[in-house]
């Protein structure tokens, strides 16, 4: 077995979307869990006392300030198919390949699901702490198991999908066991028969446009679909550092959205449940006139307001500058706290 590199004074600029410089004491990034036994041992002995954080591809961070700790990364990579049946495979997938490579591998082989997941940045690992999402379907739909290392003792633990918790943008590693693991492998279950996914109206009408009819659908044709409105929407964080969506769409009670609705005729709304509607965080910022402002070094980004931007040369704090202004006007105007997607690592809290 290889040893592993820690890394010094790290620059983690080319691990977060956001373009932000901000360095970690350590840096240690391993290829199989052994490696990972040896990364735990390597913070024991070292560094015990001090914030220890897993990173994937650093597409939902803002780092605020440098890391006083240690970073780990997996580089675990592999897709081995552990079962097949007459309608679906079960395959086994390394926690560090890259999320699309994975997408695009999978439907050539003829494995069905993921197509409406295209081009979402990060990799394996994270989708199954994010429970990612998009165009009508999410990852936990096809997790049946999230294998892990408990990074407080090096022990081995396998989650089934119930153990998860999954909700939208949910689940038990950002929640109760925030921290703690260190995702290995996830395993997902796809199907043999493709059955297109059609549940969200944007991607329907985007089918229609380019004159595919639901007939003569592929699931290659879904997958290059949500490639060109993704490329369409959101900003490519190469060009201008993002990390997608900054906020969660609120969820509110529906007396509420009554109440709102009698100042402002138009506000949208998507059912929850009997009790509550989840209202588009896009359409409250741009009321609050704040789609496509910058505020120094950071800005709305003008096409989705949902989207916080480096301008140019940002820090942290400059996207926090803003991130609180956008809040307290929505607070103001609406009476709604909006809540970051995006995990903000400061005082390191974590
Ligand atoms: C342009 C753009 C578009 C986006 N669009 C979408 C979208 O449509 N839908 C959506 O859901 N998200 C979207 N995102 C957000 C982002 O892609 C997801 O949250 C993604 O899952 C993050 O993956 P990552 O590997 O970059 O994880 P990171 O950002 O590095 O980490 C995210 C979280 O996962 C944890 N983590 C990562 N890897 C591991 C591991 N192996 N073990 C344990 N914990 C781990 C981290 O500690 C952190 O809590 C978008 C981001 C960008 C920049």
């Amino acid at each position: 077995m290889n040893e592993i590199k820690p890394q010094l004074h790290y620059s983690l600029l080319s691990h977060n979307t956001f373009g932000i410089q901000a360095h970690a004491d350590c840096f240690i990034q391993y290829t199989s869990v052994e490696q990972l036994l040896q990364a735990i041992a390597c913070y024991r002995e070292h560094y015990a006392g001090r914030p220890l954080l897993h990173i994937g591809g650093g597409s939902n961070l803002l780092f605020m300030q440098d890391f006083p700790g240690v970073i780990l990364h997996s580089a675990i990579e592999g897709v081995e198919l552990l079962a097949q049946e007459e309608e679906r495979v079960l395959v086994r997938v390394g926690a560090g390949m890259n999320w699309d490579s994975w997408v695009e591998y999978s439907l050539s082989q003829g494995w069905y699901g993921l197509e409406n997941l295209s081009l979402i940045p990060g990799e394996v690992g994270a989708s199954a702490v994010q429970n990612i999402g998009a165009y009508g379907a999410e990852a936990a739909q096809f997790i049946r198991k999230v294998e892990c290392v408990d990074l407080s003792d090096g022990s081995l633990r396998t989650f089934d999908v119930e153990e998860c918790d999954y909700g939208y943008r949910h689940s038990v590693f950002k929640t109760l066991h925030r921290g703690r693991y260190a995702v290995t492998h996830v395993q997902f279950a796809l199907s043999l028969r493709f059955s297109p996914n059609l549940s969200y109206h944007g991607l329907t009408s985007a089918l229609q446009e380019s004159g595919k009819t639901e007939a003569n659908l592929t699931a290659q044709d879904i997958r290059e679909t949500v490639i060109a409105v993704r490329r369409q929407k959101l900003p490519d964080p190469q060009v201008q550092g993002n990390a997608g969506s900054f906020f969660m769409n609120p969820v509110v009670p529906v007396s509420l959205y009554n109440r709102l609705k009698e100042s402002h005729a138009t506000i949208p709304c998507y059912r929850v449940d009997d009790d509550n509607v989840k209202i588009p965080a896009a359409w409250l910022i741009e009321q609050c006139g704040w789609k496509g402002r910058s505020l120094g070094k950071a800005a709305v980004h003008a096409r989705q307001p949902l989207v916080l931007v480096n301008a140019g040369g940002a820090s942290g704090k400059d996207i926090m500058e803003l991130c609180r202004c956008v809040q307290a006007d929505v607070r103001e105007r609406f009476g709604i706290a909006l809540q970051p997607e995006v995990m903000i690592l400061s005082n390191f809290c974590i």
